[in-house]
């Protein structure tokens, strides 16, 4: 599944493709281009090979080109859309520069289009450089999942494969991406995080001058 809609909650049968999701009017469109990610996190839905090979998030055709997601927005009129959001099952700036000539072609016709990232926050690990500005005049947001107050915890988690330099270079991206990003934020999930942890992560949010945003947990 490409492109989709979320229903309900999230995890549960709630991705529903763009062609079963009805009127779009007003909802959030999200974008699926790889299944591609540095990390291997603990709470992954990948680590399930019951996920893998069941969810319809899994591009089992592999990725898909520029060209076939295009030719899926074809069909509809973002205009009435709410937001537009890279994600995925994998990390989408693995296609850093996919992703952005799907965002430029769309933004050729929807000139108020608002693009949201969802991200790990290690394209520059990824790419070797600082990428950031290419996310300029493309992202309205970008949004990093934070996940863990300290450089250890977060490589327990996330199982990046790039090491404990992760969680310095993920800070890095954050401020980085401010300068070419109206609006950078941070996220934790409630409940899978202690409160006292979540204090530390909002006060290093503030360190970066980044918002940071509790995300409710969903079972
Ligand atoms: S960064 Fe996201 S896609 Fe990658 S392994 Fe972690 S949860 Fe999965």
């Amino acid at each position: 599944m490409i492109v989709y809609t979320v229903t309900g909650t999230v995890g549960q049968a709630g991705y529903l493709d763009i062609a079963n999701s009805g009127d779009i009017t007003g909802k959030n469109i999200y974008v699926n281009m790889t299944n591609r990610c540095p990390c291997n996190c603990v709470f992954c839905l990948r680590q399930t090979k019951k996920m893998m090979e069941g969810n319809t998030l899994w591009l089992k055709g592999g990725d898909p080109s520029v060209d076939q997601v295009m030719e899926i927005f074809d069909a509809y009129d973002l205009n009435v859309i709410n937001e537009l959001i890279f994600c995925g099952y994998g990390e989408p700036l693995e296609r850093l520069y996919d992703v952005c000539s799907v965002i430029d072609k769309l933004k050729a016709k929807y000139p108020n289009l608002k693009v949201r990232l969802n991200t790990n926050g290690l394209a520059n690990l990824i790419h070797g450089k600082d990428i950031t500005p290419e996310l300029e005049g493309r992202f309205d947001t970008v949004s990093i999942s934070l996940n863990a107050p300290d450089a250890e915890e977060f490589l327990a988690l996330t199982r990046s494969k790039f090491g404990i330099k992760s969680y310095d270079a993920l800070k890095e991206f954050a401020v980085l991406a401010k300068a070419h990003v109206k609006n950078v934020v941070m996220t934790v999930v409630e409940k899978v995080m202690p409160e006292e942890k979540i204090e530390i992560c909002r006060k290093l949010c503030e360190e970066l001058g980044v918002t940071l945003r509790v995300r409710p947990f969903e079972s």
